[in-house]
C-alpha cells in the first residue's frame, strides 16, 4: 500500500531540528487517523508463535523469563538475535534491545522513569505506566515491528499497541518502538524529549479516538514533551520562529492535512506553541481537559467552538487573539 503520509517537510524539519527529530506519525486509519505516532495496532497472533526456546537468548535480564509481557516480546525479537531485557524498578517497564544497541538500553534506563514521571505530573497517573520500550536492531527490524503503520527505515519512532483493543479501555500492552538509528540521530537530549512524546501518546490513548483533530494529539504530546525540557521557543519551534519574525501570525489552528505535506512542521510546532499558549494561560489541569473533550472523535470547527466554549468559556476568535498576542510576545 502507498504510503498514505509522505512527510518531506517534516523530514526536512528533523533534519534541520535535531533536537526535536521525533515521532513520525503513521496513521493506523483502525485507531488515531492520521496522528503522529498513531498507536498501531499489532496483531497478536500475526503468525504462528515462534517463541525462541533457549532462555540463554535472553541476555541480563533483571525480571522473570516467564513474564508473560516479556513473552511478547520474545516472540517478536528474537527471530532478529538474541535480546537484552532490562526491567525498571520503579515502574517494571521493560526495556528491550539487541545486544549491539546495549548503549541505547543504559540510556534510556536512565530517562524512562523520569519521563513517565513528567507525563504523569500532567496527564495523571491513570494509564499504564509500564510499558515496553524496543529499540529495534536494524532498519527492517523497526519496519517490521511497526508494520501496520507504514513505517520506513527513515522514521525515529512510533507507538505500538499489541493485542486487541477495546476503544475506551486503557491499553495494557503498549510498546514504544525506536529506529536503531534514534539516539545517533537526535542525541540523549532528543531521546529523552521523544520518549515523552510517545509516552504521551501512551498515557493518552484509552482517552483518544479515530479522528481527532491532529493540533490536540500531537500538540499536547509535544507540549507535555517540552514543559520540562528547558529548550527555547526557537529551538522548538524554529520554522514558526521563521514566519513570525517576518510578520506571519497563524491565523487559526492548523488542520489535519497541514501534518502531512510540504508544511508539516510548521504544523507540529503551531500545535505545540497552541498548547503552549493555553497551558500558559489557563493551566495545565485545563488544557488536558480540553484534551479529553477534543479527543473523543472528529469534531468539526463548529464542535471544537462548542468545546472551548464548555471548557475554557472563550470563542475561538478570543483564543486565536490571544494566542497570536502570545507568540508576539514570545517569537523575539
Ligand atoms: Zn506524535
Amino acid at each position: 500500500m502507498t504510503d498514505p503520509f509522505p512527510r518531506p517537510g517534516l523530514r526536512s524539519w528533523l533534519s534541520s531540528n535535531g533536537r526535536l527529530e521525533f515521532c513520525i506519525t503513521l496513521a493506523s486509519v483502525t485507531l488515531l487517523t492520521g496522528a503522529c505516532v498513531a498507536l498501531i495496532l499489532v496483531p497478536r497472533n500475526a503468525g504462528p508463535l515462534q517463541l525462541a526456546t533457549d532462555e540463554a537468548e535472553v541476555l541480563g535480564t533483571s525480571t522473570a523469563i516467564d513474564n508473560p509481557r516479556l513473552s511478547s516480546v520474545r516472540r517478536d525479537l528474537q527471530p532478529y538475535g538474541p535480546i537484552l531485557v532490562r526491567e525498571v524498578d520503579a515502574s517494571q517497564a521493560l526495556l528491550v534491545a539487541h545486544p549491539s544497541h546495549r548503549a541505547d538500553l543504559d540510556v534510556l534506563e536512565h530517562q524512562l522513569p523520569p519521563a513517565i514521571s513528567d507525563v504523569s505530573e500532567v496527564w495523571g497517573t491513570d494509564w499504564n505506566r509500564a510499558p515496553v520500550v524496543v529499540v529495534a536492531g536494524s532498519p527492517a527490524e523497526f519496519t517490521a515491528l511497526t508494520r501496520s503503520a507504514g513505517t520506513t527505515a527513515a522514521d525515529v519512532a512510533a507507538v505500538s499497541l499489541t493485542g486487541s483493543y477495546t476503544p475506551g479501555t486503557q491499553p495494557t500492552d503498549q510498546r514504544v518502538v525506536f529506529n536503531p538509528d534514534a539516539r545517533r540521530r537526535v542525541g540523549n537530549e532528543g531521546l529523552a524529549t521523544l520518549l515523552r512524546h510517545e509516552l504521551t501518546h501512551v498515557a493518552t490513548r484509552a482517552d483518544t479516538a479515530d479522528g481527532a483533530p491532529l493540533w490536540i494529539l500531537e500538540g499536547f504530546a509535544e507540549y507535555v514533551a517540552q514543559r520540562s525540557q528547558g529548550s527555547t521557543f526557537s529551538q522548538i519551534a524554529p520554522t514558526l520562529t521563521t514566519r513570525l519574525r517576518a510578520g506571519t501570525l497563524p491565523t487559526d489552528f492548523v488542520v489535519d492535512a497541514d501534518f502531512t505535506g510540504v508544511d508539516a512542521a510548521y504544523a507540529y510546532e503551531s500545535a505545540w506553541s497552541a498548547c503552549a499558549f493555553l497551558a500558559d494561560r489557563y493551566g495545565t489541569a485545563t488544557l488536558t481537559a480540553l484534551y479529553k473533550q477534543l479527543a473523543t472523535g472528529p469534531k468539526s470547527p463548529a464542535a471544537q467552538d462548542a468545546v472551548f466554549t464548555d471548557v475554557l468559556r472563550a470563542s475561538r476568535a478570543e483564543l486565536l487573539d490571544g494566542w497570536r498576542a502570545w507568540l508576539r510576545g514570545h517569537a523575539v
